[in-house]
């Protein structure tokens, strides 16, 4: 038998977050975000159940490239644009929509002489301080992109830098507006925190990311009271279980000491498939179904559980180590990252099974 170890790729629920997010941001072009591997759960593999987006949008052009291959003919957006001026004939015959965010991006466009020009995204810096242009340089920007014979058609972007808090979007939105008066150019504003928040933040295109796949953009609100499921769910079995006596200890640097006697679940799962070294003690995982505790640092191929909650668990018991039953924002928490990076980060090695099943109960 193989190893225990894979993630279950529920494509159901992708398509109800999907459709989960339209209903949040009724009117606007939904633009569905699939970068790094649509994160971690495999672009092809998921790309059948985002059938309903208007478009994509993505950082990496091999693989918009790839999903042109592949006859994907809606709109593809890169959002962090172009990175050399040779890159643009690729852009321009595979028809990808590209974000502008600098003058030197500026540039290398007014000078290229294309087989068809590009719909552009200007970004507009509102306070996140990583890409855009500062909100007093946009309008010109968009007046040398608009007489640039390389440029079909302008829209004007911003990311927001908390979109998650309650007093995060009123002063980037003052700004945007402020420096996009009088521009007649479509808007595309909000990220999964965003499109929460339609009625404030607006937009013509929004660009949910992380709540297709399940998982919480917000502090507080839990996916399930966001109406998200899980797409993800990482799955394995128990392989061994050891039996510890008061004051035993378990695994790399004897981290664990039990404090009374009990059994210690071994889980075909570590570091190397994607699950965060840094979980400590006490992370939740659930076996038969119940939330047991990791107990001992995780290692490469394997963690550690204490069963004292589960006194059925045996060997071949079943493990999820995050997805259905146990959200990924619960594991992320207790390891102090969020859900983001734990899907992201998903290892090559780690077998892949798409279903179209799944508990997909939910309001929509
Ligand atoms: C990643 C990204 C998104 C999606 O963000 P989520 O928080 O995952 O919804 C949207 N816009 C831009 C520019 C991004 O880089």
């Amino acid at each position: 038998m193989a190893r225990p170890l894979f993630a279950q790729i529920n494509l159901a629920a992708l398509r109800a977050n999907l459709a989960r997010a339209r209903a949040a941001a009724p009117g606007a072009k939904v633009l569905a975000v699939v970068k790094a591997n649509a994160y971690g759960h495999g672009l092809t593999r998921v790309l059948p159940a985002l059938d309903d987006a208007d478009g994509l949008a993505l950082v990496e052009l091999d693989a918009a490239s790839t999903l042109r291959e592949r006859h994907y003919t809606r709109r593809i957006l890169l959002i962090e644009g172009f990175f050399e001026e040779r890159e643009l004939p690729e852009l321009s015959q595979r028809r990808l929509a590209t974000v502008v965010h600098n003058e030197e991006q500026t540039a290398m466009l007014e000078r290229a002489v294309l087989p068809r020009p590009l719909e552009v995204f200007v970004k507009v810096n509102t306070g996140m301080n990583r890409l855009g242009f500062a909100p007093g340089a946009v309008a010109r920007t968009c007046e040398r992109l608009a007489n640039a014979p390389s440029v079909a058609a302008l829209r004007l972007m911003t990311h927001l830098s908390r979109a998650d808090e309650d007093d995060g979007v009123a002063e980037p939105l003052a700004v945007f507006e402020a420096a996009c008066r009088g521009l007649p150019y479509p808007r595309s504003i909000a990220n999964s925190a965003g499109v929460f928040r339609h009625a404030e933040v607006g937009g013509d295109f929004v660009r949910p990311g992380i709540m297709l796949y399940g998982a919480t953009p917000f502090a507080f609100d839990t996916a399930e009271m966001l109406g998200l499921a899980p797409v993800m769910t990482l799955r394995s079995e128990l392989i061994a279980i050891q039996s510890l006596k008061a004051n035993d200890t378990a695994g790399y640097g004897a981290s664990y000491t039990a404090s009374r006697p009990h059994r210690l679940g071994v889980v075909a799962c570590g570091y190397a498939d994607g699950y965060p070294r840094h979980a400590p003690n006490g992370t939740p995982v659930l076996v038969c179904g119940r939330k047991v505790r990791i107990a001992g640092r995780v290692s490469m191929d394997l963690i550690t559980v204490d069963l004292t909650e589960v006194p059925e668990a045996r060997v071949g018991s079943p493990v999820v180590l995050w997805g259905e039953g146990l959200p990924v924002d619960d594991v992320a928490a207790a390891a102090s990252t969020v859900g983001y990076e734990l899907l992201c980060a998903l290892a090559p090695r780690v077998r892949v099974l798409t279903t179209e099943v799944g508990r997909v109960d939910l309001e929509l």
